[in-house]
């Protein structure tokens, strides 16, 4: 049993999978604030095309990531919430948003991801790397 099963705000987007959690990571890009409307997201890389859906498929918003590179968005059309992300630059994964999940006693980052846009203020974790930009893949 995976510990991966969460949904949307307004519980129109159901998911879970299988799949098993390859890497947490906190993305302080300037597109994830922009689009969680806070300061940074925490995304969980899972194989591509993992997540099953019970109800409704989430929408998709094309972006251009910071890197220039095409990011997929993947939200509830009803209530907004940001469910996932398909980025080109992580072709074998996708980027599943931890405050989607339902149990986040799990969720522990690994690493600060585009810290190089970070809002001030924001105090990170000695423990973990952080990286200025996308980070080093492979
Ligand atoms: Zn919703
Ligand atoms: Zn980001």
């Amino acid at each position: 049993m995976s510990k991966i099963k969460g949904g949307c705000l307004c519980g129109a987007v159901r998911y879970h999978t299988d799949a098993e959690p390859l890497m947490t990571a906190v993305c302080h890009c300037k597109s994830c604030q922009r689009q969680s409307g806070t300061a940074f997201s925490v995304v969980i890389a899972i194989p591509k095309g993992s997540l099953r859906f019970e109800g409704r498929e989430p929408e998709s918003y094309g972006d251009t990531g910071d890197s220039g590179l095409a990011v997929n968005r993947r939200f509830c059309a009803t209530c907004g919430s940001p469910i996932f992300s398909q980025a080109a630059a992580t072709p074998q994964l996708d980027w599943l948003k931890a405050g989607s999940l339902d149990d986040t006693a799990w969720v522990q980052p690994q690493i600060n991801i585009w810290c190089e846009s970070a809002q001030r203020w924001v105090r990170m974790d000695d423990e973990i790397p952080k990286v200025p930009r996308n980070p080093p893949l492979g």
